[in-house]
């Protein structure tokens, strides 16, 4: 895997992240001797969506969507001759709500030079949605909401498998993000399964797709995770298969780019 590149970067456009200047992580980026970074910030949910958590801060505001882009292409001339950056979004794959994430992909594609698709949001069975990732408090609520941890990762593979194989139109995003997010809490919230199976044949459709894996890093500091998304052996099955790995450090500080960049030197060739 090219470990010079972090293609899963966020920014102060982000509600839920720090405000860090844009140029404090390119800054940092260079520093750490990267060539390449990809800006791929929380689209804006699609507007007919209610952000299910408690701060509603999941993504970023339309208001800010055109600052966001502007702010992106400046740098990119800036910094051209140091750094290639790639302007682009984590989306969000909600159930659902496919015509939406496909409207604002065919208004947006034009500009986007790298995107990540990610599941964070879950449907529950009363029609209303959860966002697996907020907080440990959170993700209690969510497993009384779905009866069993089991279940609760039971509808997070299913809604990855329906993210995997969507018809999101010609500017579908073509890197799956941090696949196993749904174990970020695995240490406080333990599961009688390892989902081996279930994350092989993920990656078995995901190679059908032509989709890339985001070999996310964050999950690694989360002290209840303190695990790759995904866990090595995975990482190395879909090299195995062939998928292309991806490395993305989930920064939402300046400081954290490509953050265990090199833990993943030695994982595999691809
Ligand atoms: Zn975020
Ligand atoms: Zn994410």
């Amino acid at each position: 895997m090219n470990i010079n590149g972090d293609y899963h970067v966020h920014t102060a456009f982000c509600p839920h992240g720090s405000n860090d200047k844009i140029e404090a992580y390119i800054e940092q980026a260079i520093t750490k001797g990267l060539t390449e970074l990809s800006f791929t910030e929380h689209a804006p949910l699609p507007k007919s969506f209610s952000d299910p958590t408690p701060d509603k801060d999941s993504a970023m505001k339309w208001a800010d969507l055109d600052q966001y882009i502007q702010t992106i292409e400046k740098v990119k001339k800036d910094y051209q001759s140091q750094l290639k950056i790639n302007l682009g979004f984590e989306l969000d794959y909600i159930e659902g709500y496919e015509s939406a994430i496909t409207s604002f992909l065919n208004d947006y594609g034009s500009v986007i030079d790298d995107s990540i698709l990610s599941v964070h949001m879950l449907k529950t069975n009363m029609d209303d949605y959860v966002c697996v990732d907020f907080s440990v408090e959170e993700f209690a609520r969510i497993i009384q909401l779905f009866g069993s941890v089991e279940a609760v990762y039971d509808r997070y593979y299913q809604t990855l498998e329906k993210a995997i194989v969507a018809d999101l139109g010609p500017y579908k995003p073509n890197r799956i993000g941090h696949l196993t997010l749904i174990h970020k809490y695995q240490r406080k919230y333990a599961v009688d399964q390892g989902y081996q199976f279930t994350i092989e044949r993920l990656l078995d459709i995901m190679k059908k797709n032509k989709l890339e894996l985001d070999v996310n890093t964050a999950g690694l500091y989360k002290e209840e995770c303190l695990e790759l998304y995904p866990p090595q052996a995975i990482v190395d099955l879909a090299s195995q298969k062939g998928i292309p790995l991806k490395p993305g450090s989930d920064s939402h500080t300046a400081k954290t780019i490509a953050r265990g960049f090199n833990k993943l030197s030695l994982l595999t060739n691809n």
